[in-house]
């Protein structure tokens, strides 16, 4: 038992010793770390750590703030040690077995909600993962309906509940299947999807975080365009003619999946910049079929 950690200590000192120890961890931007996880274990926003950081924690608290730093020290991300993630205006579950969302799928939703506006209509999110988009996109706009897919159940259940909780389960349908078979409907008015886009070279060189999540939401073949091959070239079954399609890519895909989509029969395909400034997120309309 060590002797410190058997008497009080004030926050500020709580937090400053765990800073200390990820820092000496090796765990990149140790405070912001540091602070979740004190923050999510004392019930209270981040900003209490240094308006309050008087107070007093006991040995107890103490202790287990130091099980989740030792997690942390072994590169598990924060978002699963609390559990939850910010996304567009809602909370989200998360835990090994979804994908935690990223910042740059912000955009993807914004790009969605700016294209397509609030009247109702029905969207298809495949590879929903822990239903980030899906859910946020029910959440902004209340007269859509969306279908979101994926082929992983344990990721489905994080995004049943995501749903439930942000009171949108009447008009988010989730069904576990591959892209969209089992999906029956030919007609959605707009096809999002953020699939796995990882190459290999990539896949082995990312932050050891990441390994962590599953590899089967990271992983896009030999060249990262597997999936957005086999999106565009299907998607028709689908999304209706005039229908919009909205993928986020990779730092370098936009080029080669905006290729894609000219040639699949999309126009006005355009990309949107994340806020590295990275072509983030493409979106295209599917031509109406001529006949004649
Ligand atoms: N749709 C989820 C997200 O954007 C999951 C994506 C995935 O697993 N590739 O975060």
């Amino acid at each position: 038992m060590n002797a410190v950690m058997e008497q009080n200590i004030t926050v500020r000192e709580c937090l400053q010793n765990g800073i200390r120890f990820l820092k000496a961890s090796g765990v990149p931007e140790a405070r912001i770390s540091a602070e979740y996880l004190l923050a999510y274990l004392l019930k209270q926003p981040r900003v209490f750590l240094y308006v309050e950081s008087s107070a007093q924690l006991g040995p107890e608290l103490q202790d287990e703030y130091q099980r989740l730093l030792d997690r942390r020290a072994r590169r598990v991300p924060v978002q699963y040690l609390v559990g939850t993630v910010p996304f567009r205006n809602t909370t989200l579950h998360v835990g090994p077995g979804c994908l935690i969302p990223r910042p740059e799928t912000e955009i993807l939703a914004d790009v969605v909600l700016r294209t397509l506006g609030p009247e109702p209509i029905r969207v298809l999110d495949v590879g929903t993962g822990s239903g980030n988009i899906a859910v946020s996109l029910a959440v902004e706009r209340p007269a859509w309906h969306v279908v979101a897919t994926d082929v992983s159940r344990s990721a489905l259940r994080y995004a049943e509940q995501n749903a439930i909780e942000n009171g949108v389960e009447n008009r988010v349908r989730f069904v576990h299947t591959d892209l969209w078979a089992h999906v029956q409907t030919d007609a959605f008015d707009g096809f999002i999807s953020n699939p796995p886009y990882l190459n290999e070279r990539e896949l082995a060189a990312l932050e050891p975080e990441v390994s962590f999540e599953p590899e089967e939401a990271l992983w896009g073949s030999s060249d990262g365009l597997y999936f957005y091959r086999k999106m565009i070239s299907g998607v028709r079954e689908v999304l209706r003619p005039g229908g919009t399609v909205f993928l986020e890519v990779g730092f370098d895909q936009a080029d080669p999946v905006s290729d894609l989509l000219r040639t699949g029969g999309f126009q006005r395909i355009s990309a949107v910049r994340d806020y590295a400034g990275v072509k983030r997120v493409v979106s295209a309309q599917l031509k109406e079929v001529s006949r004649g």
